[in-house]
C-alpha cells in the first residue's frame, strides 16, 4: 500500500519502520528524514573540501545502498594492479539491505572492489569534479561506492564497483547481477580463497594473491591436494624435471548453462598433466 507524507513523498509500509522517529521509511530501511544525518556525522577525510562534497552528497541519498561515503585508506586490504586499475577489499563492505523480517542496514564485509587513481590529484577543485561527475553519469556505468586517499603518496581514489551483467544472473550473496557468468567479483574471489591450505604459508600466499583477482570462475587457480589425483603415469623427462598424467577427482570448474540459470559445476576424474618444478624437493 502506498502513501504519501507532508512532503508528498511515497510511502510504503514494505520499506519497515525509522527506529528514529517511529514513521514508516522512504526507502527500504532508510527515512530520508534522520538517516542522511546521521551518516554524515561521525567521520572526516581529512580535508573540508572533501567532507563538504561528501557529506552534500551524503544528504540527499534517497537510498541505503547508494549512500557515497569517505573510505578510509586503512580499510583497504590486499591491493592489487590489474592493468590500468586496482583491486582491493573494502574490509567494510559494500552497503546491502537484507530482508530478513524486514529490510535491514547490512554489508558485505571483505568486498572485492575497484580502484583508480584520480590523476587530477593536483587541483582538489577538479578531483571534486570529476568524482561528482562519475557519481551521476548515467550512461551505465559501474557504481561509485566513495573516495579514498593513498596514505603514502596523497593520491586520491575512486572506489568504484565492477561491470554487472543482467545476462549473467544475480549474485546470491549481495542480491546484485553477476560480474560474469556465475560469478561475482565482489563476493567469490574471497569465498574461494577461504578454507583450505596447502600447509605451506607462502604457497598459500601466492596462491590467494591469484585468486583474490579472479575474474571468472572458470579462471580460478587452486590449490590441489595430492590424494585428489589419481593413476599417476610418468609420461616424459625433460631438463627441467619430470611430466606425469594423472587423473584429477574433483576435475575442472565449468559454467554450465551459460545464462542467467547458469551454474557451477566440475568436470569430475578429467585427465590433467603435471609437471614438477625446478627447485622444489623431489616428491616423487
Ligand atoms: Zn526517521
Ligand atoms: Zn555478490
Amino acid at each position: 500500500m502506498l502513501v504519501f507524507n507532508q512532503f508528498g513523498s511515497k510511502i510504503n509500509y514494505e520499506n519497515g519502520k525509522c527506529a528514529n522517529c517511529n514513521r514508516y521509511n522512504t526507502s527500504p530501511a532508510w527515512c530520508k528524514t534522520c538517516d542522511p544525518q546521521k551518516t554524515a556525522l561521525g567521520w572526516t577525510s581529512g580535508n573540508k573540501n572533501i567532507d563538504d562534497c561528501i557529506k552534500e552528497l551524503q544528504l540527499n541519498a534517497t537510498n541505503y545502498e547508494d549512500v557515497i561515503e569517505w573510505i578510509p585508506f586503512n580499510r583497504l586490504n590486499n591491493i592489487q594492479k590489474v592493468g590500468e586499475e586496482f583491486l582491493a577489499l573494502w574490509l567494510d563492505g559494500v552497503r546491502l539491505i537484507q530482508y530478513i523480517k524486514e529490510p535491514t542496514q547490512s554489508r558485505v564485509p571483505s568486498s572485492g572492489i575497484r580502484l583508480k587513481i584520480l590523476h587530477e590529484s593536483k587541483n582538489l577543485s577538479e578531483i571534486l569534479c570529476k568524482f561528482k561527475e562519475l557519481i551521476q553519469s548515467k550512461d551505465n556505468s559501474p557504481k561509485v561506492y566513495g573516495l579514498t586517499q593513498d596514505t603514502s603518496t596523497d593520491e586520491y581514489i575512486l572506489v568504484f564497483d565492477f561491470k554487472r551483467y543482467e545476462y549473467c544472473g544475480k549474485c546470491a550473496n549481495c542480491n546484485r547481477y553477476n560480474t560474469d557468468f556465475a560469478w561475482c567479483q565482489t563476493c567469490d574471489p574471497q569465498k574461494i580463497a577461504q578454507g583450505w591450505t596447502s600447509g605451506i604459508k607462502d604457497v598459500d600466499e601466492c596462491i590467494k594473491e591469484f585468486q583474490l583477482k579472479t575474474a571468472r570462475y572458470e579462471d580460478v587457480i587452486e590449490w590441489i591436494p595430492f590424494n585428489r589425483l589419481n593413476n599417476l603415469q610418468k609420461i616424459g623427462e625433460g631438463g627441467f624435471g619430470s611430466v606425469f598424467s594423472a587423473t584429477w577427482l574433483d576435475g575442472k570448474r565449468i559454467v554450465s548453462g551459460k545464462s542467467t540459470e547458469n551454474v557451477r559445476s566440475r568436470t569430475p576424474s578429467c585427465k590433467v598433466a603435471l609437471k614438477t618444478l625446478p627447485g622444489s624437493q623431489k616428491i616423487f
